[in-house]
This record gives C-alpha cells, sequence and structure tokens, in this order.
C-alpha cells in the first residue's frame, strides 16, 4: 500500500533521512521505533505531505506522493495523526470529529457513529470543550478526528506519549481496533515494547538510516533491541 524507496527529507541544509526503505501491506500495523531524534516524526512527515522529500520515492498505490498537499493525500485516504494532536482547543469534542469529515460531508454520519462506537466517552463528552479534556481523551479526539476521514492509510506520530500506563494500554488497543476494521496502520512510537507487541512488522530507525527490520515480536525478542530501546 505504501512504499519508501531510499527516501531522503529534511529540513533546509539539514539532512535528517537517508534513503529509507519501508514498505507497510494493506491491512497491517506497521511500527517505526528509534530513539529522540532518530527521524521518526520526519518520515511521519514526509509520508503525509508536510515536508517534501529531497530524494526517493514515496508510493501509496504504486503511485507516486511525494510532495503532494497533505490535504490531497487526505482525499486519496492517507491520514495523519499529529504528536501534538493539533486539535481545536475551543470547538467541542462534536465539532472536532466534523472537521476531520470535511472531505466526506456525505457519509459523516455514519462515521460519526463509528468513532463514537469505538471511544465511548467521545459521546459521553460531545459537548465538551476539547482544551478541558484529559491528555488520553484529547489523543482519543485526535484518532477519532482523523478516522472521519475514513483513512485507509492511518499515521500515528506518538500517540501515547504523556499518557498515564492504563490509557497507553486503553489506545493501543483502539489501534488495533481500528486495523481491525480494516484501516492499515503506520504507527510511531516512543513505548516500543508494548508497541511491537501489536505491530505485525516494525523498522527500528537510528540516525535517519533503518538499522532493523522484522516482525513485531522477533524485534521484541532481539538482543540489541531489548539493550537499546526497551530498557533491558
Ligand atoms: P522524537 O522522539 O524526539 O520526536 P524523532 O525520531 O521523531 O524524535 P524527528 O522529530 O524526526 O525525530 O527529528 C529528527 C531530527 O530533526 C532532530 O535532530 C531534530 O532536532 C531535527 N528537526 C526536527 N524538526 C526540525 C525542524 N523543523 N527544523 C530543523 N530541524 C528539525
Amino acid at each position: 500500500m505504501l512504499s519508501l524507496e531510499k527516501l531522503s527529507a529534511g529540513y533546509r541544509r539539514l539532512q535528517i533521512l537517508h534513503a529509507i526503505d519501508l514498505e507497510v501491506r494493506q491491512g497491517e500495523i506497521v511500527a517505526l521505533i528509534g530513539a529522540n531524534g532518530a527521524g521518526k516524526t520526519t518520515t511521519l512527515r514526509a509520508i503525509s505531505g508536510l515536508i517534501s522529500p529531497t530524494d526517493g520515492e514515496i508510493l501509496f498505490d504504486g503511485t507516486s506522493i511525494g510532495g503532494l498537499r497533505p490535504d490531497l493525500l487526505v482525499r486519496q485516504g492517507l491520514v495523519h495523526v499529529p504528536q501534538d494532536r493539533a486539535l481545536f482547543g475551543r470547538l467541542s469534542v462534536a465539532e472536532n470529529l466534523k472537521m476531520g469529515a470535511y472531505t466526506r460531508v456525505k457519509d459523516a454520519t455514519s462515521a460519526l457513529d463509528q468513532v463514537y462506537e469505538l471511544f465511548p466517552i467521545l459521546a459521553d463528552r460531545r459537548r465538551q470543550r476539547a482544551d478541558t479534556m484529559s491528555g488520553g481523551q484529547q489523543q482519543m479526539l485526535a484518532i477519532g478526528r482523523a478516522l472521519m476521514a475514513r483513512p485507509r492509510l492511518l499515521t500515528l506520530d506518538e500517540p501515547s506519549i504523556g499518557l498515564a500506563p492504563n490509557l497507553v494500554v486503553q489506545v493501543l488497543q483502539a489501534v488495533q481496533a481500528i486495523r481491525d476494521t480494516g484501516v492499515t496502520v503506520l504507527i510511531v512510537e516512543q513505548n516500543a515494547s508494548q508497541t511491537l507487541a501489536i505491530a505485525d512488522r516494525a523498522y527500528v530507525l537510528e540516525s535517519g538510516s533503518i538499522a532493523m527490520e522484522g516482525p513485531g515480536r522477533d524485534l521484541a525478542a532481539d538482543e540489541r533491541v531489548r539493550t537499546a530501546y526497551l530498557g533491558m
């Protein structure tokens, strides 16, 4: 579904990603793990059109999308949830969700029902202002808003950041539930051990290059990964 072929990207003259190869197949949860500053966020930014590649290809359904505007990618089914969540703080939960459906006004009601089913707390709080919700609820709202656009591929940048352990579990369970509805997921995480447990396959990014790749379970059992990323 998504292939990065020798993708390079960065900021002005600062090259962060060095010829990355990465693949996400339909129906998978693929995890991208790595230390702070390895380039995980930069990878998702390039995929979602927030920055342009300096070299290499990004193929979505076999078509080159490198450098396309994020809103055009959303219409093609590629939807990104950024690390800072980028909610509309003064709008209500329901209004935030509706904003996510701006490309799909026609089937917004059924999408809304699905989001409320996945995250009942959002239904309970539909009239509450987004910026008065807890961190975990805001993360669910950010994911819910992305689902309103009916993505085929969802990219998530550290959805569990700053959350209490029980909420980390809840968010990662929601990611599995989303995949079970047929949405393919590429997730960047610091909570590497829990993320590898739900990932079909994973990649380890080190200083802007792919250092390792394999099934999530294999990487979780790998000595190097355990020492460097799982704190064991
Ligand atoms: P983190 O877990 O800290 O988010 P990361 O693996 O996602 O780490 P990136 O955010 O992709 O890493 O950052 C990779 C490198 O790019 C870092 O050295 C960072 O300082 C640099 N960087 C990030 N954003 C910018 C920017 N807008 N301008 C210049 N450099 C940037």
